[in-house]
């Protein structure tokens, strides 16, 4: 008999979501039998529903309070219980569980991932935003609570696959797609509209995540991911575009060797390795790599002066906790405000770096390391609004 693996899913209705929702509903011997505890969205009450239906969830929760009724009418007659609102998102997460996945998007993603590691329980985290925000308290929470995390992030969890010594490591490389303006000039980028920026050339993600792979804030949000998470100081975490998006990650090590992890891209494999470590599951609708056909992997270095996020990013860490904590606040305020056209696309990186060094040159106070989860919370609240001023302004 299988054991059986009780899975808690944030963000069900996303693009993460999805592909976790079809590996939790896939059924064979060989892998554990899954049980699915509970799923949330933001708005999506119908594509909840029908999850929690289809997967039999014990508890649903909506973060929108107005569709909670809708949301209870949809799911009457059926077993699972429903929330909704911040607390029901804490609910969901708090429910005894053996892995929770992170996948909503944005730092709205912490608070509740905080109740799945105050359980103990495995933390499979896709939301980048929490780590970056929250960094080292994020991870001695962990290590307290004794909840291991689990990089479902393509490129970290290729890392963490091949990460055998962390010892003997010279460098993490990330890999990069270089994203839909890859090759288009800075002049041509000012004028990227936000539907020529979510359209990434290799993968199929959600809007926000999108843009951010345009601008390379997702790789500078990944590097300070790999800094926390991989506990590597900046300077040995280096970024290489590689267009067919194959290569995954590698891991240089002072023998010489290097290692990688491939394959199509495609996230059920790294959700997979999430959901079923420290065993690997077998995973049929993935398409499997044909190096023979796609004949060329090519690799180039990423051009910094177009692409300013990588750079703002390697600063912001420079500048202490507090510094990727303001840095991803602003991102996201910049990234919304690009969706809806209030902003071009180059401002999305100029806005976080004024923001940024107007926090560096304390003009809000001397800036200190935040020290608890609430300092997080101001800090990132505070940034916000500065970032909704600079804009206006
Ligand atoms: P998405 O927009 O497709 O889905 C986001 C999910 O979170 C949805 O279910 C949505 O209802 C929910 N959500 C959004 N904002 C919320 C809020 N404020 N409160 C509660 N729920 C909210 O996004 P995605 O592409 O699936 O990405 C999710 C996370 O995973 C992001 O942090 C992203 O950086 C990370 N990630 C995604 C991919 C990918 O391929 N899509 C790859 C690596 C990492
Ligand atoms: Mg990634």
């Amino acid at each position: 008999m299988a054991q059986t693996k009780r899975v808690s899913l944030l963000g069900a209705t996303g693009s993460i979501g999805n592909s976790t929702l079809s590996l939790l509903k896939q059924r064979c011997d060989e892998m554990p039998d899954f049980k699915v505890v509970s799923l949330t969205a933001q708005k999506n009450v119908e594509a909840l529903a029908l999850a929690a239906i289809e997967t039999k969830a014990e508890f649903v929760a909506i973060a929108d309070d107005a569709k909670y009724s809708r949301l209870k009418e949809l799911l009457h007659g059926s077993d699972t219980e429903v929330g909704a609102g911040e607390a029901g998102l804490n609910d969901a997460a708090a429910r005894e569980c053996d892995t929770l996945v992170s996948a909503i998007t944005g730092a709205a993603a912490l608070r509740p991932t905080l109740e799945g590691v105050k359980q103990g329980a495995n933390i499979a985290l896709a939301n980048k935003e929490s780590i970056v925000c929250a960094g080292k308290l994020f991870l001695e929470a962990a290590r307290k609570f004794n909840s291991k995390i689990l990089p479902v992030d393509s490129e970290h969890n290729a890392i963490f696959q091949v990460l055998d010594n962390e010892k003997r490591v010279e460098k993490l490389i990330l890999t990069a797609s270089g994203g839909p303006f890859r090759t288009t000039s800075l002049e041509e980028m000012k004028l990227a509209t936000p539907e020529q920026a979510v359209a990434h050339p290799n993968w199929s993600m959600g809007a926000k995540i999108s843009v951010d792979s345009a601008s390379m804030m997702n790789k500078s949000l990944e590097l300070i991911e790999a800094h926390y998470l991989f506990e590597m100081p900046q300077e040995k975490i280096d970024v290489l575009i590689h267009p067919q998006s194959i290569i995954h990650s590698l891991v240089s090590y002072d023998d010489g060797s290097v290692l990688a992890q491939l394959g199509m891209p495609d996230m059920c494999t790294p959700i997979s390795y999430a959901l079923s470590w420290p065993t690997r599951m077998p995973v049929p609708g993935v398409e499997r790599l044909d190096l023979g056909k796609i004949g060329n992997l090519s690799f180039e270095r990423p051009d910094l002066k177009k692409f300013k996020a990588l750079e703002i990013a390697r600063q912001a860490l420079e500048m202490g906790s507090w510094g990727p904590n303001v840095f991803n606040a602003v991102n996201e305020i910049a990234v919304e405000a690009f969706l809806k056209k209030r902003i071009g696309f180059i401002d999305i990186t100029s806005t976080t770096e004024k923001v940024l060094n107007r926090f560096a040159s304390n003009e809000f106070g001397i800036m200190t390391d935040p020290v608890n989860f609430d300092d997080v919370f101001e800090l990132d609240k505070q940034a916000r609004r500065i970032a909704e001023e600079q804009i206006q302004a």
